[in-house]
């Protein structure tokens, strides 16, 4: 009898889950649904070059009916508000129930708060298409309404954490301000392009020397980093720093860290700090029938008490390794173990710098050669998913 598999999140899990299942599982062995909150598989990777206007909303936002055609695989679009794992229902925020025989939760992150006063109030984020579409808008209307009130707080940007996400970021901002500024009558020399970083140094995740690559490159295009100094609080109009300075500004786009998803963290299902724990065959520690794909499960190596960053590319290979086992699943075959392959990481410091560290051997790059790795491993991507054609740049 054909089996009910209900996949949840339409991001670089769930989608490679659902067309690897559909490679091991015809649709008389499984029926496959996708629940996702968008029409849209968004390339979350690429927002900040959206949030900076260097690429059109195309480029980042790739119909899922269009990937999924001809894959016999159900599109629902519905935000899904709670798992429970021991009725084997899901729900959604349309009011319908979900049921399945195996569940496949992958709906990734979300900004993580810390709790910090007025942060999640009066702070942009940058987690989808909506989220970079509003700070692209805003960031022309702070430039509008500074050339009309000349009130410095509206020729202030800072981003909040120096992370991959916040670098990126301000790469694309320093980039791209020139050019706004120059459009609107506006003294590039007036604006002021912070990055606020708690820790001592940005990108902990990159050596020194690509650190300091970072940092004097961003510097010569009028980026002020301030390190070794965290955000406490946050009014619409200022930013509060720990060492007793405010910075006066309507815009702070917070980058400074991702949790787990509420509704796997509420679910029943069991977790360690909000994300799903996992077996090496990336089902649920407590639902074996549930297999979770993404930032929203937490995977630590043999071994390890650090678990693996909630990176796209082991999304991407969770979400794969996740459509083989469920055929195993179903079929009586044998499951696979989650092996990731690394590699590397690769930042964008705007659109003709970036930095990365690629394979195992950690070989370091700069430079041209970075970007043209960042925007190859990018196509690479999309050309793996079938998207190339959805383009339109
Ligand atoms: P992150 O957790 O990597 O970085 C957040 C930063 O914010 C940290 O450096 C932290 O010290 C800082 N921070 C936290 N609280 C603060 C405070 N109160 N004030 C100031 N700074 C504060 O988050 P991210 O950059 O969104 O990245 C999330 C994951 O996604 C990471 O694993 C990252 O490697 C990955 N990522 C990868 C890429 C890429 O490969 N190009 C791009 C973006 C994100």
């Amino acid at each position: 009898m054909s089996k009910k598999i209900l996949i949840l999140g339409g991001g670089y899990g769930g989608l490679l889950a659902a067309l690897t299942a559909r490679q091991h599982l015809s649709a008389s062995e499984a029926q496959i649904t996708l629940v996702n909150r968008f029409p849209t598989h968004q390339i979350i990777t690429e927002l900040h070059r959206l949030a900076g206007g260097t690429i059109g909303e195309k480029a980042v936002s790739l119909p899922l009916e269009k990937l999924l055609k001809g894959k016999s695989i159900n599109l629902v679009i519905d935000t899904v508000t709670e798992i429970k794992p021991d009725d084997k229902k899901v729900l959604g925020a349309s009011g319908t129930t979900y049921t399945y025989d195996a569940l496949v939760v992958a709906l990734g992150s979300e900004t993580a708060f810390f709790g910090i006063p007025g942060l999640q109030e009066h702070s942009f984020v940058l987690k989808s298409v909506n989220d970079a579409n509003r700070i692209r808008a805003h960031v022309e209307a702070e430039l509008d309404a500074y050339k009309k009130t000349g009130d410095k707080a509206h020729a202030t940007f800072v981003v909040g954490g120096g992370g991959l996400t916040g670098v990126e970021l301000v790469g694309e901002f320093a980039d791209k301000m020139p050019e706004l500024c120059r459009a609107k009558g506006i003294d590039f020399n007036d604006i002021s392009l912070y990055v606020v970083e708690a820790a001592p140094s940005i990108l902990p995740v990159f050596p020194p020397e690509l650190v300091q690559r970072a940092v004097e490159s961003l510097s010569k295009r009028g980026v002020e980093f301030i390190t070794g100094v965290a955000i406490t609080e946050r009014t619409p109009t200022t930013v509060s720093l720990k060492d007793g300075r405010t910075i006066e500004t309507h815009t702070l786009v917070w980058t400074g860290g991702v949790q787990g998803h509420p509704a796997v963290a509420n679910s029943g299902l069991e977790v360690n700090r909000g994300r799903a724990t996992v077996t090496e065959t990336l089902q649920s520690t407590s639902h074996p029938d549930v297999f979770l794909a993404g930032d929203c499960a937490v995977v630590f190596p043999a071994g390890s008490e650090r678990p693996y960053p909630p990176t796209a590319q082991l999304a991407w290979q969770m979400g794969e390794l996740v459509g083989y086992n469920l055929s195993a699943y179903f079929k009586g075959g044998k499951m696979e173990a989650f092996e990731p392959v690394f590699s590397g990481t690769l930042g964008s410091l705007g659109r003709k710098d970036a930095i990365g560290t690629i394979g195992a051997n950690q070989i370091r790059l700069k430079g041209l050669p970075a970007t043209l790795m960042k925007e190859a491993s990018n196509i690479r991507y999309l050309s793996h998913i079938n998207g190339l054609f959805t383009l339109a740049y």
